[in-house]
Formats: C-alpha cells, sequence, structure tokens
C-alpha cells in the first residue's frame, strides 16, 4: 500500500486537486470504500512508442493505446508530420476539407462499401446509422445485444430488459423508459433473438451487432451472423456491424471481410482516425442515400431522389482528423493489410504464451483476444492484478481492453511477460491469491 502512495503521489493529488472542479465518472469507476486509496486515474503528460508517462515521472508499458485509437504507437512520426503539414494549410471548419472526399473514395474502396460519410466518435456514427436504418426501412425498432458496447447513445444505455417483452429497461439514471421502448435487448448469438427477429419483422428497423464483442472477444460466432445476415436480408431489416473496434484491427476489411459477411450498414473509429477523434458510417447505397438524397450529377435532369434525414456536426471532417485517416489508410493499403495481420498474431502468440504461463502455475487468470485487443479473465481476488500491473509499469484503463501497437517490440512484449509473471507472484506473496498448484 505504501508503495502506491510512493509511486502516484502526484496523479493522486491532482486528482484530489481537481475533483471538486473536474466531473469525471472515470476517478470514481468501481468505487470501494475499501480499496478507495487505489482508485486514481493515471495522469499522463508525455507518450512516445509503446509507453505512457505520468506527472510522477513514472513510464508505463502501455495497454490502454488511447483506448485502441493507436495502431502505430504515440507520437508516430509518420502521423505527427501529418499533423504539422496540415497546421501549416488549415485546421478551420466551415468549407469541406479536400481530404474528405479522397478519404471517403478510400474507405470505400478498401471496405468494400458503397458510400461513407463522417462525424467525431463512434457514438456519433452508431446514433446515425440507426437513423438512416429508420428512416430507410420506415420501421422504428431496434435490436441490440448485451455484452456488446457502443458508446453513450440513450437508446443503447442499459443492461436489463422486461423479460415478458424483452423491451431495454430503464437502468442508468436518466436514461429514461420512455427513450427504451424502441430498442430490444438480447443474449448475444441466441437463437431466442434470431427468432424474435423473425417474428417481429414489421416493426424492426436495425440488428445491431459488435461481430465480435471486445468485452467477450472469445466469442466469435460465425454461424449466428451468417444466420442473422440471412434473417434480416429476408425481411427488410438493416444489419449493422459496429466496428469501430475490430474495423481495421482484424484486417483492412474488418469483420465484414473476416467473417465474409456483407452489413448493410458498418461504423468505425478509433484506428481509422490515427488518433484523432472520428466516426465513420459506411455502407449500402440504399442507406447511406438518407443523409444527402443520394447520388446525382451536372448537366442533366438527375436530382437527389431519396427523403433525407438530418445530420450535422460542427466538427465533422476535421481536416486534421482527416489528415491523419489518410496517412493511416495510406499506410495501412501499402502493406496490404500485412502490417495488421502481423499484429494479430504476435498478439495471439503472447496470449498463448501468458496462458501457458497461468496454466502450469495454477493461476485463475487468463487471457482471450480478438486480433490485437486482448483481455484479462480475472475473476475474484484475482482483478487486483491491474493495480499491481500498475505498480510494475503496466498501465491499463478501467475498462480494462488492453491492446498491443505496432510499437510493442518483441522486446517489450518480452519485458512485459517478465512484468505480467512477477505481478501473479507478488499477489501470491502478499497473500492476496493463492493458486490452485
Ligand atoms: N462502438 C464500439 C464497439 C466501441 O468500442 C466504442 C468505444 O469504445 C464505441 C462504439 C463508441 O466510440 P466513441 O468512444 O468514439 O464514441
Amino acid at each position: 500500500m505504501k508503495k502506491t502512495f510512493q509511486k502516484n503521489t502526484i496523479s493522486k493529488k491532482h486528482t484530489q486537486d481537481y475533483r471538486q472542479y473536474f466531473a469525471l465518472n472515470r476517478n470514481t469507476a468501481g468505487f470501494d470504500l475499501k480499496t478507495k486509496e487505489l482508485l486514481y486515474t493515471l495522469v499522463c503528460d508525455k507518450s512516445d512508442g509503446a509507453f505512457v508517462y505520468d506527472i510522477d515521472n513514472n513510464k508505463y508499458i502501455d495497454l490502454t493505446m488511447g483506448f485502441g485509437c493507436i495502431l502505430f504507437g504515440h507520437n508516430y512520426n509518420p502521423l505527427r508530420k501529418e499533423i504539422e503539414l496540415q497546421l501549416t494549410k488549415s485546421w478551420s471548419v466551415g468549407p469541406i476539407s479536400p481530404l474528405a472526399g479522397k478519404l471517403a473514395k478510400k474507405i470505400s474502396t478498401v471496405t468494400k462499401t458503397e458510400r461513407v460519410a463522417f462525424f467525431n466518435s463512434g457514438t456519433e456514427a452508431i446514433m446515425v446509422a440507426l437513423r438512416i436504418a429508420k428512416a430507410v426501412t420506415k420501421k422504428k425498432k431496434i435490436v441490440f445485444f448485451k455484452g456488446s458496447y457502443h458508446g453513450t447513445f440513450d437508446s443503447l444505455l442499459t443492461l436489463k430488459k422486461n423479460s415478458a417483452t424483452n423491451v431495454a429497461k430503464e437502468s442508468i439514471p436518466g436514461v429514461t423508459q420512455s427513450i427504451l421502448n424502441e430498442s430490444y435487448l438480447f443474449e448475444y448469438g441466441t437463437e431466442e433473438s434470431l427468432t424474435f427477429i423473425k417474428e417481429n419483422r414489421d416493426t424492426i428497423a436495425a440488428v445491431l451487432v459488435e461481430p465480435v464483442q471486445s468485452r467477450n472477444p472469445a466469442l466469435q460466432p460465425l454461424s449466428y451472423l451468417q444466420e442473422l445476415r440471412f434473417v434480416t436480408e429476408e425481411n427488410n431489416i438493416a444489419l449493422i456491424f459496429d466496428e469501430v473496434i475490430t474495423g481495421f484491427r482484424i484486417g483492412l476489411g474488418g469483420c465484414q471481410e473476416h467473417f465474409n459477411i456483407r452489413a448493410d450498414i458498418v461504423t468505425y473509429g478509433k484506428v481509422i482516425g490515427g488518433g484523432l477523434p472520428i466516426g465513420v458510417v459506411a455502407g449500402k447505397s440504399k442507406f447511406l442515400d438518407a443523409l444527402d438524397g443520394g447520388f446525382w450529377q451536372y448537366g442533366d435532369d438527375s436530382f437527389p431522389m431519396v427523403k433525407s434525414t438530418f445530420v450535422a456536426g460542427t466538427f465533422c471532417h476535421h481536416p486534421l482528423a482527416m489528415a491523419t485517416s489518410l496517412r493511416t489508410l495510406e499506410i495501412l493499403n501499402t502493406s496490404n493489410g500485412k502490417l495488421l495481420h502481423k499484429l494479430n498474431r504476435i498478439t495471439t502468440n503472447f496470449c498463448a504464451r501468458m496462458n501457458a504461463f497461468f496454466i502450469e502455475n495454477g493461476f485463475k487468470l487468463s487471457i482471450v483476444h480478438f486480433g490485437s485487443l486482448f483481455r484479462f479473465h480475472a475473476p475474484g481476488r484475482s482483478k487486483k492484478i491491474y493495480h499491481q500491473l500498475l505498480l510494475n509499469g503496466v498501465y491499463i484503463w478501467e475498462g480494462r481492453n488492453c491492446f498491443l501497437s505496432l510499437a510493442h517490440t518483441a522486446e517489450i512484449i518480452t519485458l512485459l511477460e517478465e512484468k505480467i509473471k512477477t505481478s501473479c507472484m507478488q499477489l501470491v506473496d502478499n497473500g492476496i491469491i493463492k493458486t490452485n498448484s
């Protein structure tokens, strides 16, 4: 305990000094009176490669990697240069940046989607995806699944449902029942959900899935997704893939390519922004046309034939985000996706070695992964691993999704593995956890 105070004294003091003014729920996540001294968010003012540095001057191997948006490593020179160059041209919004159209075309080509639109975050992309699904199908209800995370759009903010009707149920202050009444909630991958969708096809506008849920990456339900595609297609229901995490990670074409399933609408974010804020809605013209009326051209009598819904945003297509996004795509494209596959292989091997260590030494821990995303499965007191890792110089944020990046070299991964092993042993030595052996 003493070591905690010494190591993060300034981060803790900073948190305390500003708590009165700065309302930040991350500083209260999982509050427990018994362990409140361990509850503070790391405050960092420097990051480079695979490392972050806190204001106490500690260096950490970063496994948070900007919640998964930093693929090449922090302060990656080609992206920094792109930002610097763009700053000399314009970082203003108002007129459309020439980069936006270019980026839309490139994303459309790489992801094999017909049209693309830009927003500021994954949450915003999800909100828009649901809106256009309702506008086009002229239906009201949406289906989503337990275990998924789609950001903070109100219609998706609950983990509870009415078991008789399957209607999502109010559970978070401020997210009222009336806003959830158009949302149905199911266990992911179940036959029950497919039957329900078929039976309620006349009212369901969209089914929204994180094809592989970041909170449960071991579940990769190919046949369920195939069945879901069939059922939604048959019944004029939009299938929305939320690829904010899996997009440009599992491969250039994301889960659509990985599972060989074409969704109607796909959302992207994180990696494709190159570290700057972005949300992308891509997909079939049938749906994206609801944003602008569809294709028309000059010099003839064509016109926007589709009735549009409304979307807007001051910072959509921000030139800095367009610039880093284009560069990100260019780098990934040049390698033909090989960089992603290499990183995914590295992650698979890392997870396999750690799981072998946990089993050999009787720890109740394990690691599950999909692409370069991984999570510890840490039941009971073994949850203390996160704080022990922090003490040993490994940073994992409160939501516990971990990511390896291309800056995590073989040497850094070896060091990381040593730190994980040491942390486990220390938890045993301190009497916090017991092994099976
Ligand atoms: N969808 C998924 C799968 C996510 O993981 C997240 C964020 O972690 C979001 C949507 C929301 O994205 P943002 O935080 O950019 O709003």
